[in-house]
């Protein structure tokens, strides 16, 4: 850690916690840098060096009084100063934009609808947020903010973030011919809808147990992460009560011993229902969790089915069985940047204000997405290309049983290839 002597923050104490949660982002995570806080009645944040004031940050978003309900309506207000639609001003030692609380607001989700769900009863986006969803306009943020706070001090800084490319894959399905049933549905799917005879061929030699399941798309996979370098994760579905978003469970199947004996990464995947409850989220995640941990795995890596989180329950269930990293905030629907930044966060406690223990990977990709043709090939790529201006992160997600054809593996990996564009 650099040491620099002296750098010392003022804050008040209003959302004291709030403020630690982005101040610590800045400092702690991506600059790790040596500083204090100190207290006084200022409105604003002040940056002192050597005894004497460098820099004053406006307070803005998380002013005196503000609730977060407040926090909203600054929101609508502070929208025409995101970078891509004015800017910040930078003015006689002035930061003009509430850096730490803007890191707050996005990074905690206060601009998620808690109150307004989806036909699956998760958190909405507010609809003046989709149209900034491509840009991690956070990190446009922080960066100008270094900037600016190395000029100030006289140090040249910069960010320690050196991203990852997660491939990641949802085993929703554990195979494609558990029974006769399945199997026959499946084959008409094959033709009928995907005209893609191979597969269907490849399902019955199958079925004889002649050939892999192609819901087996281990090797693939594995194959796809050496050429990109990418983290290969596959979480792993295994509902306690079953329901209708939920797939019955074959624990002798191919595709799990496949997995088991692979050397691949293996995470949680909870069932639909899961985060209503603490009992059952914890019961699944401890049942998964053993039988991963018969596999080696050492950190524990988990994602909801269907992205179905929930603020309340899901980070404080985590936490309690010791997991470190999170990856389910996204939007099945919409690419991009779901919290305005590609790096990985703390994700924040509203129970206990503070930030986890947990490191949080927001889905950039997914494949049902792109597949579905509701996003063009030029989105991926100018998603993918943001990313890499700061050294982010890209995580994907796939599905074994979507990427289960020979013509939906090709069609993605056309998307994928503009990691290298
Ligand atoms: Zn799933």
């Amino acid at each position: 850690m650099e040491k620099l002597d002296k750098i010392d923050i003022y804050l008040n104490r209003t959302n004291l916690e709030e403020k630690i949660y982005g101040i610590s982002y800045v400092f702690d995570r991506v600059l790790r840098l040596d500083y204090s806080i100190k207290f006084h009645e200022f409105d604003s944040y002040k940056i002192y060096k050597d005894g004497s004031e460098v820099l004053d940050i406006v307070n803005e978003v998380l002013s005196k009084d503000s609730g977060y309900e407040r926090i909203g309506v600054n929101w609508e207000r502070a929208r025409d100063n995101l970078p891509f639609f004015g800017s910040y001003n930078y003015t006689n030692g002035c930061f003009d934009l509430d850096i730490f609380g803007s890191i707050f607001y996005f990074l905690s989700h206060q601009h998620l609808r808690i109150l307004l769900r989806d036909s699956h009863d998760r958190e909405c986006l507010s609809d003046e947020m989709i149209f900034a969803l491509r840009r991690p306009f956070l990190n446009y943020y922080i960066e100008q903010f270094i900037i600016v706070l190395g000029s100030a001090i006289n140090v040249p800084l910069k960010t320690e973030y050196k991203g990852h490319f997660n491939i990641t894959i949802d085993v929703d399905h554990m195979s494609s011919i558990p029974n006769f049933s399945k199997y026959f549905k499946e084959s008409a799917k094959d033709l009928l809808l995907h005209k893609d005879p191979l597969t269907c061929l490849q399902r019955l030699f199958s079925y004889l147990s002649l050939t892999r399941d192609p819901h087996d798309i281990v090797k693939w996979s594995k194959s796809l992460s050496k050429k990109y370098r990418a983290e290969l994760i596959y979480f792993l579905h295994k509902p306690i009560g079953l329901s209708k978003y939920d797939r019955s469970w074959v624990g002798n199947s191919h595709i799990l011993q496949s997995l088991l004996t692979s050397n691949v990464e293996l995470g949680t995947h909870p069932s639909y229902y899961s985060s209503n409850s603490e009992i059952t989220l914890y019961s699944e995640l401890k049942a998964i969790k053993e039988m991963i941990l018969a596999q080696g795995t050492k950190s524990f890596k988990n994602r909801h089915h269907f992205l179905r989180y929930r603020r309340e329950t899901s980070w404080k269930v985590l936490e309690s069985l010791g997991f470190s990293s999170d990856f389910s905030i996204g939007f099945s629907g919409l690419i991009g940047f779901p919290s305005g930044i590609c790096w990985s966060y703390s994700y924040w406690r509203q129970d206990v204000r503070r930030a986890t223990t947990i490191d949080q990977f927001d889905v950039t990709i997914m494949d049902r997405t792109v597949l579905a043709s509701k996003v063009c090939s030029a989105t991926v790529k100018d998603v993918i290309s943001e990313s890499k201006k700061f050294r982010g992160d890209i995580t994907f997600v796939g599905h074994n049983c979507l990427l289960s054809r020979r013509k939906e593996k090709r069609k993605l990996l056309k998307y994928l290839s503009h990691y290298y564009g």
